[in-house]
This record gives C-alpha cells, structure tokens and sequence, in this order.
C-alpha cells in the first residue's frame, strides 16, 4: 500500500487537527507506518527525522524497546480500571515517583488524560480552594501575552494565541493579561535578565491593584512554545512567586511542554529555584506513547478538600480513563530511562552542538534571533528592514515543504523555525538537522 492510496482513504474520512484540510489539495499530508528512534518512515520508504518530538511528546525514540516491553507487559495484567474508589499499582508508583522528582513541597498527584485537561484542573481547584477557604471573590485568572495553555474552553481562555483564541472570544472566561516578559522584545544591549525584571513591574502592579479578586496566575516557565517558543529569564520566575506570596495568589506552573527535561533542568522552575503552588505536567511524561496528564499540588490545599462528606468540599472533577494503567506505566518506563542514564549532561553536549551547528545564521539578514534554552532552540526569521514577515506570506510553511523533501519534520510557528527533537538524537543526525534548517531558511527567505 503506498502514500496515495493511504492518503485517498484519509481524506476521503478524516478531519485532522489543527489544519486547514483545504491545504491539503497542494501540500501532501503524509502517512506513517512505522517509527523507529528519531525517524519515522512513509508507505513509500521515504524517512522523517522527527525534529519537533512529534508535537513535544517524545523523548527516548519512536518505538522504545523499554516503554513498548513495559505496555505490553502491563496490558496484559491490568489495561484499565476506575480510579474512584479503586486504585493500583502503576497509578500509585507514579505518583510516588512525581512527587519526589518535582520541586519539593508539591505532595499531591490528580491525575487525567490530556494537557488542556490538567490546565482546567488546575483553574478549578484553585477556584474551588479559596471558594472552601471563604473567598469565594477569587474568581479572576492572570496569563501572559502569547501564552498558550491548551484548546478546552477554560485552557483556551487563559491562553493568548490569537488564532486559536479569536473566533472564540464570546465562549471564553476573561483574563487579565500582562505583557510577557518574552525577551524577543528586548531593547538592543538589554540582557535576558534586565528585561524580564522590567516587564515584572506590570504583574507586579496588577497583583497589587487586584489580589483580593484573583485566584491564580498561569505561567509557562522559561519558554512560551506554542506562542513562537519565546523565551525569558528565570529571574522573573522568582518575582513571580515572591509576588504570589505576598499577595496571597495561587501560582500555576504549566510544564506541560517544558517538563522532562526540554530546558536543561528536568522542570524548568528549578532554575529559578521556586515551587508552584500548582505544577500542570503532560506530553513528554509518557515519553510521547500515551495521553496521560497529571497536576501536581501542595498537602495544605490538598486538606482545604478533606472534610466531612457533608460539607460538600470535595472536588467533583474526573475523566473516564483518569489514571489509566497503560499511560502510568508508559510513565513509569519514562522515568526509569530518565534513571538508567544521566540524559540531562548528555542534553547538554547535544543543546551546545545544535547551537553551534546554526552559528553561521547570526548574520543572515533575515534571520532576527537565533535563542535557546536547553533542548530548545528558536530560529525567528523577518524582514531584512527588521520587521516581521506578514503571516500571510506563510514563510514558515515554505521551510516545512524544504524539509519534507530533504528527509526533515520541521514545522515551523509562523515565521519561527525550531528544534525541539528526541532526546536519543545524535552528532549526525543534528548535523543533518541543521543543515536543513539553514538551506530551508535560506530558501524561504530568498526574494
Ligand atoms: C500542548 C500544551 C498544552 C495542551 O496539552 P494537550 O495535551 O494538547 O491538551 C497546554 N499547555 C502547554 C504549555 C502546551 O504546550
């Protein structure tokens, strides 16, 4: 069976996410049959070197010998069972394992299935703690300009990505927004650090102004990806719950995609040394085989719940395959890879070649910034006068196309081409990574 017959059967009955399928007429979508490590592989023996981990999920290789072995294992003594009232082994081992990998302090484990599923988790229980604690006034979320914290309504609505949000509006809970501390729009000579603290004054004064009302602040740590992986100072981390504190304001960590080690430390809060009040944790928690989510919080809001029956205090919130055998174990599997190795120095050595394999872009006219942190590295292309190029030109799309045909998943946000691969890549294959990337950009800029 090749591409086109796969293909005429996909059209012919799919809808695919996040896609005009009109696209479709001119811009292959591609079947695959098979994955192995880094690369996946087309009914017509073409292969993909997965650049974007599929979305952020992977991090040990497609078709993991260990995670695969351990599912297989696991689906034949247990697949599923209720988790209210019931419980077992692998849902109980990872929360154990969790709590003691996660900033300490964070004691508590909820599970449910997707991303957007833990972000909704996350605004509710914050609502509903100080709802139990008798400040039922906090019913107002904070969020950042270009954060992006999934697609369900109430992740949707704390998330600022106009194409996804926009033709939304009328459904969506308002936010208060505060400008990002997104070091993209730093002055020429500022650094990192001076920006982020610059732009905390905003938060801070609104913080200030209206903490009796607010609930919870939302923030992805260290590196905003679905809003063109724009980056900033862990120093803003640090003000951030200083200012929570002081305030009495929940903090939400959503580590959905930094999580797992992508900046560098295996959550990105421990750069700036801090504990959330809430830690959203998904994707790479699976090592990319299963949909599994969990939110990680603190005992003392874990009590605000535990009363008598009575007093209808308990948080009424689950999902069918809450805690699913098969997802924990992926996890579970995860983590032991994370053990059997010390996959964070070897990150190190592979962020530092990604870096230096793109160098000779820091003087292309038309590419704006090339930023990192860790396992993530942004390549922002514009206009040689300096400004962005109009998201109608869909310059990103042309390097997607570049890459497609030179044996590269690269897919770039808009106008900011990145890598985010799996962890188990190599000198070669980032090499061949970042010779790609460069004659792409080279491509889609030309004219
Ligand atoms: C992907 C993502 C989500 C949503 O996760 P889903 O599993 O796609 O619902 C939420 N927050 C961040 C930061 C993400 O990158």
């Amino acid at each position: 069976m090749s591409n086109q017959h796969w293909r005429e059967r996909d059209l012919a009955a799919l809808w695919h996410p996040c896609s005009q399928m009109k696209d479709h007429e001119w811009l292959p979508m591609i079947p695959i049959r098979r994955g192995r490590g880094v690369w996946l592989e087309d009914y017509d023996g073409h292969r993909y070197l997965d650049a974007i981990s599929s979305w952020w999920v992977n991090l040990f290789g497609h078709a993991n010998e260990h995670v695969a072995a351990r599912i297989a294992e696991q689906a034949r003594e247990l697949e599923h069972v209720i988790l209210a009232g019931f419980s077992h082994a692998p849902a109980i081992e990872l929360a154990e394992r969790l709590t003691q990998l996660a900033p300490p302090g964070l004691e508590r484990v909820f599970y449910a299935d997707s991303g957007s599923a833990a972000v909704e988790i996350a605004l509710k229980m914050s609502f509903h703690y100080w709802l139990n604690q008798g400040q039922a006034e906090k019913t107002r979320f904070v969020c950042l300009s270009g954060s992006y914290h999934g697609e369900t309504l109430g992740a949707l609505a704390v998330g600022d990505v106009g194409l996804y949000r926009d033709t939304y509006k009328p459904l969506l809970l308002q936010p208060l927004v505060v400008p990002s501390p997104d070091c993209f729009e730093r002055e020429p000579g500022q650094s990192w650090a001076e920006f982020s603290v610059e732009r905390f004054r905003d938060m801070e004064k609104l913080l200030a102004e209206r903490h009796s009302e607010i609930a919870a602040v939302i923030v992805e740590p260290l590196v905003q990806c679905a809003g063109g992986m724009r980056m900033y100072h862990p120093v803003y981390l640090e003000r951030l719950r200083q200012a929570c504190d002081r305030y009495g304001v929940h903090l939400i960590a959503d580590e959905i995609a930094v999580g797992f080690g992508r900046t560098g430390t295996l959550f990105a809060c421990e750069q700036a040394g801090i504990r959330p009040d809430f830690m959203c944790l998904s994707k790479g928690l699976t090592g990319g085989f299963l949909p599994l989510s969990a939110v990680l919080t603190r005992e003392s809001i874990y009590q605000a719940f535990y009363h008598d029956y009575e007093q209808l205090k308990a948080f009424m919130h689950s999902h069918s395959y809450t805690g699913n055998a098969l997802c924990c174990t992926a996890a579970l599997a995860t983590l032991d890879l994370f053990e059997a190795s010390d996959v964070l120095a070897d990150n190190r050595l592979k962020s530092k070649r990604m870096r230096e394999r793109v160098a000779e872009l820091e003087d292309h006219p038309n590419v704006h910034e090339i930023r990192q942190h860790g396992m993530i590295l942004a390549m922002e292309m514009g206009r040689s006068d300096g400004q962005p190029y109009p998201w109608e030109e869909r310059r990103g799309i042309r390097v997607y196309r570049y890459g497609l045909e030179h044996e590269t998943l690269l897919r770039p946000l808009g106008n900011v081409v990145y890598f985010m691969p799996p962890y188990v890549i190599n000198d070669e294959e980032i090499d061949q990574l970042a010779r790609v990337a460069i004659e792409g950009i080279h491509q889609a800029t030309r004219d």
